[in-house]
């Protein structure tokens, strides 16, 4: 199994190229196997080592270690989402939990960044939920009103502010959410891989192949070797479908962005110079749009259900366009050529928007799907799925697993279609805010 991620994203392209790249090649026996360095797979890693002083820690990836998602994404951490996929939030106790693990998920990053002394752009901006049709504001209010009674400090705007805040027309209405960080994720990621502890061993461009269980021992088999663990946390996310963990209960999702160059002085100055924020649409398949603090554009706005694996230029190329369609709809004064790099990554959902945080057996353990969140959730998951395989407890577990879990999906088939139908009808109710 090939995981290509291509490289052309620029959060990834602005860091240093690492250096000491270690590939697997010879048979290893160990304590701990952690399988995917993404902030899930680095956070467990991290913890571990500080709880297992003296036991050998093994970290693999099929790729770059953080240079999946986890380094690619749109940089929002935050407090609380609108549009998780297929469901609403009717429930407002179940979505209180939800903002609770959320929460814990910022808190868990903050105390990493403050201990490890990262830069990663942070910015307490608060973020936008935002819409370019006026009827979404019904959306929006009820929205409001439910933050309103978690205590979420949050407030309605129009046209006009929008326009002022963000230099465009485009948004007709939207809501403001005072909690929720902008941030660098190939910062924030390349960190987490820099703060592996001594005594954990990183091995990057070895995909596992496969896996199975012995009587005290889980085997994994890479392309030239065996790693024998006496226990393992999968840690793979938009990939655990493959790798057959908890398949009928998620599935993966490849989602693509670009960023264009840094604005000029006079292209900022034509849009109002407008201090850095983001936009998260109201319809779940609308566009991510964020201005960041150099003055760049990033534009999310497609997610499909493919081949988990790969996305080739020509296919990159064909999403690229509705990226441009996106910032052009926007911001018609800029030129159409800035783009400047374009990516895609892979990501995993449930059902009802539930992640997974689970033992599977005695010495598996599994943690992922998101949904948006992995930032913050990602990174809590991490850390706590390391102190659960070490049959240890904490509060954050205990608030983890108060929540829903995933829901049963059908067979692959019959999952596809639905899928498919169920984004292709998303796709088209978001259209206009694509
Ligand atoms: C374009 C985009 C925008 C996003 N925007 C946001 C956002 O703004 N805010 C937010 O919170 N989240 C966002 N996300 C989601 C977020 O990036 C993920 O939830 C998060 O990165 C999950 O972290 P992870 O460590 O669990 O998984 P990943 O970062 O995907 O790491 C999993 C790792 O497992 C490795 N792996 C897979 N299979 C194997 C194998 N067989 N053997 C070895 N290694 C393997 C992969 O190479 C990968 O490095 C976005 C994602 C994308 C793609």
């Amino acid at each position: 199994m090939e995981i290509l991620n291509d490289n052309y994203c620029s959060w990834l392209k602005d860091l240093e190229p690492r250096k000491n790249i270690k590939i697997l090649k010879t048979n290893i026996q160990t304590d701990w196997l952690i399988i995917g360095a993404g902030y899930t797979g680095l956070s467990a890693a991290r913890k571990l080592s500080q709880i297992h002083r003296n036991q050998k820690i093994i970290l693999v990836d099929a790729q770059l270690a953080g240079e999946g998602a986890s380094g690619r994404n749109s940089g929002y951490l935050v407090d609380s989402t609108l549009n998780d996929g297929f469901t609403s939030n009717k429930d407002l106790e179940n979505y209180k939990k939800k903002t609770d693990i959320y929460a814990l998920g910022i808190k868990t990053v903050k105390n990493f960044i403050n201990k490890y002394q990262v830069e990663c752009e942070w910015n307490e901006s608060g973020k936008y939920f935002a819409s370019s049709n006026f009827k979404d504001k019904i959306t929006l209010t009820n929205f409001s009103h439910n933050l309103s009674k978690l205590g979420f400090e949050n407030s309605l705007l129009d046209e006009k502010d929008l326009s002022k805040r963000l230099g465009t027309n485009f948004y007709k209405t939207a809501l403001y959410t005072k909690g929720g960080i902008l941030l660098n994720p190939g910062k924030l990621s390349r960190s987490m891989v820099n703060a592996l502890g001594y005594n954990v061993e990183l091995y990057e461009n070895s995909p596992l192949l496969n896996w199975s269980r012995s009587k005290d021992f889980v085997i994994c088999n890479f392309q030239n070797s065996q790693i024998k663990t006496k226990k393992i946390i999968f840690a793979t996310n938009g990939f655990l479908k493959s790798l057959g963990i908890k398949s009928n209960y998620n599935f993966p999702l490849t989602l693509t962005a670009s960023m264009t160059r840094p604005l000029n002085k006079k292209e900022y100055s034509d849009i109002g110079n407008p201090k850095e924020w983001g936009v998260l649409s109201v319809r779940p398949m609308g566009a991510t749009v964020r201005m960041t603090n150099d003055k760049r554009i990033l534009i999310r706005n497609t997610a499909e259900v493919l081949n988990p694996f790969q996305m080739t230029k020509t296919e990159l190329d064909k999403r690229v366009v509705f990226h441009k369609i996106g910032i052009k709809k926007r911001f018609p004064q800029l030129p159409n050529d800035i783009i400047e790099s374009s990516w895609s990554g892979v990501v995993s959902r449930t059902r009802n928007s539930s992640q997974i945080f689970e033992k599977l057996d005695d010495n598996v353990f599994v943690a992922g799907c998101y949904n948006g969140s992995g930032i913050g959730v990602g990174t809590l998951f991490g850390e706590q799925i390391a102190i659960k395989a070490s049959n240890e407890t904490s509060e954050e577990i205990k608030i983890i697993e108060k929540k829903k879990k995933p829901t049963w999906l059908p067979p692959t088939s019959f999952l596809d279609i639905g899928v498919k139908t169920r984004l292709m009808f998303e796709r088209l109710r978001s259209r206009s805010d694509i």
